[in-house]
């Protein structure tokens, strides 16, 4: 058989993919196996939503759509952020939106500066487009978020674009809007792509949301891409809608893409999707949910010695340090076998060390979860 492409073989699988196979071979064969990789919520898809997609198909709203989205649903959207439909479009999840971005901004040998802790699908679609992502680390003591004056170190003459992701998967972190100016501002000095990835913007704990591009008028409309899914917020990650919201000439070169390579999403997830951005309130369950889930696994955290966290200020993660240098792929490969319980480890992230704990179970089976960390820790240390 002749070869498959360089590009093919490149691509590496995704860690957590493969930390979440592992634990459900392990459930197949019958063993009692909590996992907590997974980054997907137990809520189900709002009601109106699942309504909407029956009436789409019963009404035979079955048929190709424009490629990046029915007007209706992009009206929507552009109603939510404040940007005209010019400026959005519509895929298959937020996978597929960062895909298409990638492809139209990045030539190869690009620079994409990408803080760690990152969601490693971030670092896998730069490579998979020849471009380069040159990860920079952020630290603990300043809640895992970039500064200014790192970012000094890691621009160069073909430095095209910044991944933002907050609230992050996954630290559980979110910019401040001093933290978030500094950063856009360094990006809009040098012509920077901004990418802010908000996938998560929606069930932000405590403050009343994260900053985005949005919030600061046009100062940063021409270099920012948002970008949103429907997943985390709205429970619908089976259904596969994401967006963008970016510079006109953006939006119409992805469309472009759209059209060609990919084609509409689904006429019926569409419809259900654009019935569930008219209710907010399942929206505010899922987050009070994470919160209380959230604030659960801390509290247990921070009753263990050897481990620590900070509290997530959105999400669904919890992002755990083991103190004393132990290893987070042998941690979490032995925690699996030893107690059966699945995590992904902070390597997957590009931070070793650590550990991710997603709060995607209800409370009592996080409880039992605790209880077998515990109960590991304790024999371990
Ligand atoms: N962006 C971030 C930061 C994520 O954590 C995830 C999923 O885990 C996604 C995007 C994927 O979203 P979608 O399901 O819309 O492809």
């Amino acid at each position: 058989m002749p070869d498959l492409s360089e590009r093919a073989v490149s691509i590496k699988s995704s860690p957590i993919a493969d930390q979440m196979a592992e634990a459900r071979r392990m459930i197949q064969n019958g063993l009692d196996v909590i996992d907590l990789t997974v980054g997907e919520t137990d809520a189900e898809t709002p009601d109106n939503a699942k309504k909407a997609a029956i009436r789409a198909i019963r009404e035979g709203k079955t048929r190709y759509t424009a490629a990046d989205g029915t007007p209706e649903l992009k009206e929507a959207l552009a109603k939510k952020f404040g940007v005209h439909t010019q400026n959005v479009c519509v895929s298959n999840g937020a996978k597929t939106i960062l895909h298409v971005l990638f492809e139209t901004i990045l030539n190869p040998k690009d620079k994409v500066i990408l803080p760690a802790p990152y969601w490693p699908c971030f670092m896998e679609a730069v490579r998979m487009t020849g471009a380069e992502a040159c990860v920079l680390p952020s630290v603990a003591e300043n809640n895992y978020l970039l500064t200014a004056a790192q970012l000094e170190t890691v621009l160069f003459p073909n430095t095209k674009a910044l991944i933002l992701n907050s609230p992050c998967n996954p630290s559980g972190q979110a910019y401040t809007e001093s933290e978030f100016l500094s950063v856009a501002r360094f990006c809009k000095q040098h012509d920077i792509f901004l990418i802010y990835d908000g996938s998560y913007a929606d069930l932000v704990f405590d403050s009343e949301k994260a900053p985005s591009p949005f919030d600061f008028g046009d100062e940063f409309s021409d270099i920012s891409v948002c970008v949103g899914s429907s997943s985390k917020a709205w429970a619908m990650s089976g259904w596969r809608i994401g967006w963008s919201i970016a510079p006109a000439s953006v939006s119409s070169a992805m469309s472009r893409y759209l059209n060609n390579c990919i084609g509409n999403p689904s006429s019926v997830s569409q419809a259900a999707f654009l019935a569930a951005l008219q209710d907010t309130e399942p929206t505010e369950k899922i987050r009070s949910v994470c919160r209380e889930r959230c604030r659960y696994v801390e509290s247990r955290i921070s009753a263990l010695s050897g481990l620590s966290c900070l509290p997530s200020k959105g999400g669904l993660y919890v992002f755990v340090k083991l103190e004393n240098g132990m290893d987070d792929l042998s941690f979490s490969g032995d925690l699996l076998k030893a107690r059966h319980l699945a995590v992904v480890a902070g390597s997957a992230f590009g931070y070793p060390g650590y550990f991710r704990i997603s709060c995607s179970k209800p409370l009592p089976v996080l409880q039992d979860a605790m209880d077998r960390l515990e109960s590991y820790i304790t024999e371990r240390l």
